[in-house]
């Protein structure tokens, strides 16, 4: 927050200046205020001498006076041309409408970019939604309203960028020299990147390798949507090696959202910036990931499959086994060609790391990662052990008959993504049909009991867990 809320006057949501309430005042509004009291008082004005005139042939034989039915003018209404945006300022609660993108909250002055994005992935999401409720004969209309909603996610990511830099650029020292167009530049990472380099500032900063690779890829995608129908062409099956010159470029609803996750990652950065608040240190977009060769190899595995390990290990937001988006696993080794990543994942496989099923129609098998994953790696990638928590987990639950799983990661304080880990290797141990079965979001099950043969064996784990 630049003041405190409730400080008097506003400050202008798209240039950040601070001025008196009524400078805000719209000239439109004026005239409309200025129109409904001409219009009262005329009505006043009638009323009154219609009255006076109501009485004026009482008691005469010779003057009657009938008064006509009036017919008064109806009130004059006003409304908006532009669409108004109601947001609640995530600083300091004030909500209040503005149209198109604005950068500040008229109240407090805190940057609220991410949260007019935040709005735009709302929206996107629920495009989405729209798209995955169709029936099977609707299929090309929801390719149609993934596509919409495709483009709607990079269009609201241009825009936010360009604005970002327009007030930067507004508000250099005077003398400063002119820049050239802005263009498309935003539609492109490096010369995005180049425009924010006069303020020192990257945007990108906190992406990985491979969160950049899925969002370069995705801007190609809406080139191709956008100006091909979506047919790949050459260029981009350059690009994307998932891609075949000719067909339609695949668009999934998981991407999609995947996408939109990225650019909220960004517009956050650009809202720390406006703020003027320290930003968080740019993270190592060193081709690491993309070039196995150059990496480390996890116990037996090849170069390939310890790099996809790792990065599936990474991306992985709360140590749950999932199954694994494609499209973002070949995003984030370009350098790899699908037969290539299908041995890595079967390398994977080999140890366990992940269960693979092979379909007719994909390129590669489905993958679903398994809890072992998280055990091997988590020390080399994420420094955090799920063998040491679950040691200090094993305490929190030896006492129970039933445990409350959420209830134990809010006692135990471990971060979401370091509690999943340990909890699973403790479940691992409980006898068949007392875990339960439920679904429960974050979480591998909502709650298990505990008999004494459990105990047993969790007091096993815990001995092989201390060697
Ligand atoms: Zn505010």
């Amino acid at each position: 927050m630049k003041y405190p809320p409730g400080t008097p006057g506003t400050v202008c949501p798209y240039s950040g200046i601070r001025a008196d309430d009524a400078e805000f005042t719209h000239p439109d509004d004026r005239k409309a205020a200025a129109k409904i009291v001409k219009h009262a008082a005329l009505q006043d004005m009638q009323d009154a001498v219609s009255d006076m005139l109501a009485s004026v042939a009482r008691g005469s034989k010779s003057i009657t006076y009938q008064p006509a039915t009036r017919s008064s003018k109806p009130r004059p209404r006003f409304g908006r041309r532009d669409l108004m945006r109601l947001l609640v300022c995530d600083c300091c609660g004030r909500d209040y409408g503005v149209f198109a993108i604005a950068l500040f909250c008229p109240d407090c002055g805190a940057p609220n970019l991410a949260l007019h994005f935040a709005r735009e992935a709302e929206l996107v999401g629920q495009q989405v939604d729209l798209a995955e409720s169709q029936s099977k004969e609707h299929q090309e209309l929801a390719y149609r309203l993934l596509g919409n909603a495709h483009e709607d996610v990079l269009t609201a990511f241009e825009a936010t960028l360009k604005v970002a830099y327009a007030y930067r650029v507004e508000n250099r020292p005077l003398g400063s020299p002119v820049v050239k167009a802005i263009g498309n530049d935003f539609q492109n990472i490096e010369k995005g990147r180049r425009r924010f380099e006069e303020f020192s500032f990257d945007p990108f900063a906190e992406l990985e390798t491979g969160e950049l690779a899925i969002l370069s890829l995705n801007i190609q995608k809406r080139h191709l949507i956008g100006h091909n129908l979506g047919v790949v062409d050459a260029k981009f099956a350059q690009h994307a090696r998932e891609a075949r010159l000719g067909e339609t470029v695949e668009l999934v609803a998981a991407d999609i959202r995947a996408f939109a996750a990225l650019c909220r990652k960004v517009v956050r950065r650009i809202d720390d910036m406006l703020g003027d608040v320290p930003l968080p240190p740019p993270v190592d977009q060193t081709e690491e990931d993309a070039m196995p060769s150059k990496t480390e190899t996890v116990g037996d595995l090849t170069p390939e499959g310890s790099a996809v390990g790792k990065w599936i290990c990474k991306t992985s937001v709360d140590g749950l086994p999932w199954h694994l988006d494609e499209g973002a696993l070949i995003a984030a080794f370009p350098n790899l060609s699908t037969d290539q990543l299908g041995e890595a994942l079967a390398d994977l496989a080999e140890d366990d790391y992940v269960n693979l099923t092979h379909t007719i129609s994909g390129r590669l098998p489905r993958v679903h990662v398994r809890e072992d994953l998280f055990l091997t790696f988590d020390p080399i990638c994420v420094e955090s052990d799920p063998a040491s928590d679950a040691l200090q987990l094993i305490p929190l639950i030896r006492d129970k008959d039933s445990v409350d799983v959420p209830a134990l990661h809010a006692e135990s304080t471990m971060p979401l993504r370091r509690f999943n880990p340990a909890i699973a290797m403790i479940i691992a141990e409980i006898g068949e049909g007392r875990v339960s079965g439920a679904w429960c979001e974050h979480y591998p099950t909502p709650y298990f009991l505990i008999v004494d043969s459990d105990r047993v064996a969790i007091k096993r784990l815990a001995g092989r867990l201390r060697e």
